[in-house]
């Protein structure tokens, strides 16, 4: 009965479906803030890990550096906003203004970045980081 009712949705709704993200996981140590599953989180975005870093650092104001599949922050930052934060970021960054289908990618063109998305073929400039 729920195969049948799955295979009834529409094919968008699948995908959203497909596109569920990892729970962040953070902690605090010291006086630093480290984001555990930032290398999956960017796996699943399929976004270069140093652009979703230098959004992070960006909005944060402060300093973060890459370490293995964590990432590390200077100061102590609550998960909630880390969370509010990886939303933004797949606003504006991963699923595409026009069809809004996360399956983009990101193309860099002279000095700009540009939002490709694969489901509708549209191009978008993106704010520059
Ligand atoms: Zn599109």
């Amino acid at each position: 009965m729920l195969e049948k009712a799955l295979s009834q949705l529409p094919p968008k709704a699948e995908k959203r479906e497909r596109f569920e993200l990892p729970e962040l996981s953070s902690s605090i140590s010291g006086n630093r803030t480290i984001l555990h599953n930032f290398s999956d989180i960017c796996n699943r975005l399929n976004r270069d890990k140093n652009h979703f870093l230098k959004f992070l650092v960006g909005e944060l104001a402060t300093s973060g550096s890459i370490d293995g599949a964590k990432a590390s922050f200077q100061g102590n930052f609550n998960y909630r906003v880390f969370q509010k934060l990886l939303d933004r970021y797949i606003q504006e960054y991963v699923f595409c203004p026009i069809c809004h289908q996360p399956d983009t990618s990101i193309v860099k063109k002279g000095r700009f970045y540009h939002l490709v998305c694969d489901a509708c073929g549209a191009t978008s400039s993106l704010r520059s980081i």
